[in-house]
């Protein structure tokens, strides 16, 4: 089944995968990959980028993991999690603007690689205005974390392939349900 978040969402999700944890592959790897990476997708032009923004965009980055790994039923974020996201709209001095026709979207004052994170920010508002943010979920594996779109019918996709994070799961409550059994009474 797809991963794929519906409209500008993707983008979050793609962010939140420009690391994968589990191959330790790094999109992120300096400024200027993270220059890069705004421009490829659509979040500003190529801005100039400090070593400062690479740290905030990373940090925010986990903020988000740790939003989406709160998704699951008994996963709770990290406390730091929420005043991240709040810092990074902070600096990129988010504000709400009206349309001609009256509609609002958050859009960022700020200009650079601030900017292009408050534009990430104004997607997840958006998103849970629209009620498609509570599909956007996490891999609870401890190695995996990847983010993934829940297109089940009921949202109750839990891993992000059944076919792999999902047999990890069920091999490992076999070798507890083993454990148990074998354990003298
Ligand atoms: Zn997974």
């Amino acid at each position: 089944m797809s991963q794929e978040a519906p409209g500008r969402l993707e983008t979050v999700r793609l962010f939140v995968n420009s690391v994968d944890v589990e191959a330790e592959t790094e999109e992120l790897s300096s400024p200027e990959a993270l220059a890069a990476w705004i421009a490829a997708h659509d979040l500003g032009e190529a801005p100039t980028a400090t070593e400062d923004d690479l740290r905030h965009a990373m940090a925010l980055r986990e903020a988000l993991r740790e939003l989406l790994l709160a998704q699951h039923e008994g996963h709770e974020a990290h406390p730091a999690a929420a005043p991240t996201m709040e810092e990074a709209a902070r600096r990129a001095r988010l504000e709400v603007r009206f349309g001609p026709d009256g509609a609002a979207a958050g859009a960022p004052a700020a200009e650079g690689v601030d900017a292009a994170l408050g534009r990430l920010l104004a997607i997840v508002a958006d998103a849970q205005a629209e009620g498609t943010w509570s599909r956007m979920k996490a891999c609870p594996w401890e190695t995996c974390r990847w983010a993934f779109y829940d297109h089940s019918k009921n949202r109750s996709g839990v891993w992000c392939d059944m076919a792999v994070c999902g047999n990890r799961a069920k091999a490992r409550a076999y070798r507890e349900r083993q454990t148990r059994t074998r354990r003298p009474a």
